[in-house]
């Protein structure tokens, strides 16, 4: 038997409801927004991530996988969502009419070791917004996220946020944390050490332990702001307050990703982040597009859904609505007309597939959660009646063969209002 690769998954029929549940709320909110969604390839030249990602990243550094096609081309899978939609951003030159909203539900591959919440292959709804480098646009895409989240029924994630300055403050604030980093040379891990030389501001985001402790008492980024990204940064700040989201400050707060300028924030559960993202300036010019100031996010949907249920909320799982059963041979045929009547109603039915006797075809009805069952037997085919059992309360109706399909209907009707 061959099984699925290491620290991938199977969406199962059994779950795939909450799955749908995500995408349902991701396109809904997107539509709020007027964000349009884009798809693009699962693989791209390896150079793109290499050249936008940044090349002292865990994710080019150790996770990415990358491959040589039968053409001798580098190829990579992608790692991440939004190198590929700046990529397509540029090439279809799509920066013409700005702002430009995008989004995208995709998966990502990242070879490491799998652990809660972290997987070789996930999804990811995204979205990345072209054009201004006005703070309202900050705000704009937060208040998206935002309510993406709350859509989803979360009620207690917090929303920490920084500003990481831009290259030109980033020069001082890197010397100066450089420099702590040489004082404490002796205390912080291999990894911190490389960073240290290739872009310190990388060390902040070190997962171990006594690091994370030791990088407590770094210099602060915030300090080091000039007067531009200062201004900027509050008014994002003031701009979330008018909109009624609620942040937390966090002057230590980076990203795994270099190419952040300025805002970067995550919306957490518990200590877990279940989303994040920031504003990215200088990507566009540097993948050789015109200069184009970004915003985006990027939000797991595995962990979202294990956050989800964390915290109590059930995503709710639709259920068919009618099983017509036979109970005779003889009635399978009008089982399957009744059916074909009540789809083009836009009634969810169905009818035994697979011979069944009547004892069995209820107990399948009640496995799948049908709401109503018509079983059709020898006084059904000679008359001109049906009778509806309500699957939930055992309660049963008769209804006129001609009224069936709008009674069936009034009755879906009426448990949707
Ligand atoms: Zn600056
Ligand atoms: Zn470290």
């Amino acid at each position: 038997m061959i099984n699925a690769p290491k620290g991938t998954n199977d969406m199962l029929p059994a779950d795939s409801y909450k799955w749908r549940a995500v995408e349902d709320a991701a396109h809904a909110v997107a539509k709020l927004y007027n964000a349009k969604q884009i798809r693009t390839p699962v693989f791209e030249s390896a150079d793109l991530y290499l050249r936008s990602i940044g090349d002292s990243t865990d994710i080019v550094n150790k996770e990415m996988y990358i491959f040589e096609d039968k053409g001798g081309r580098r190829m990579a899978l992608r790692p991440e969502g939004t190198a590929g939609a700046m990529r397509a951003f540029i090439e279809h030159n799509l920066g013409e009419s700005l702002p430009l909203k995008t989004y995208y539900i995709e998966s990502l591959y990242r070879y490491e070791q799998p652990q809660a919440g972290r997987y070789r292959e996930h999804f990811q709804f995204g979205a990345e917004f072209f054009g201004s480098s006005r703070p309202e646009f900050d705000v704009e895409l937060i208040c998206m996220a935002r309510d993406f989240l709350n859509k989803l029924g979360f009620k207690d994630l917090t929303l920490k946020i920084n500003s990481i300055g831009c290259p030109e403050c980033r020069k001082q604030y890197n010397a100066a944390l450089r420099e702590f980093l040489k004082q404490h040379h002796n205390e912080i891990c291999g990894d911190c050490k490389r960073r240290s030389e290739v872009n310190p501001l990388r060390a902040l985001d070190c997962k171990i332990p006594s690091c994370k402790e030791l990088y407590k008492s770094a210099p602060k980024i915030s300090d080091y702001l000039c007067d531009e990204c200062r201004t900027h940064n509050e008014s994002v700040l003031s701009g979330l307050d008018a909109n009624n989201v609620k942040y937390v400050f966090d002057g230590n707060l980076v990203r795994g990703l270099d190419y952040y300028t300025r805002t970067v924030f995550e919306f957490e559960y518990g200590s877990l982040a279940v989303m994040g993202g920031g504003r990215y300036d200088g990507m566009c010019e540097q993948l050789g597009g015109k200069p184009t100031p970004c915003v985006g996010f990027g939000s797991g949907i595995e962990r979202l859904i294990a956050a989800a249920e964390k915290s109590g909320i059930e995503f709710e799982m639709p259920r068919p609505t009618v099983f017509v059963a036979a109970q005779c041979d003889a009635a399978r045929t009008e089982c399957r007309v009744l059916v074909g009547e009540l789809r083009k109603k836009s009634v969810s039915a169905e009818c035994d597939l697979m011979g069944k006797s009547l004892k069995a075809q209820f107990k399948y009805a009640d496995k799948q959660k049908f709401k109503y069952v018509i079983t059709i037997g020898e006084s059904e085919l000679t008359g001109d009646t049906y009778i509806v059992k309500n699957m939930d309360d055992g309660s049963t109706e008769t209804v006129l063969k001609n009224d069936i399909s709008d009674k069936i209907s009034g009755l879906v009707l009426r448990s949707i209002l």
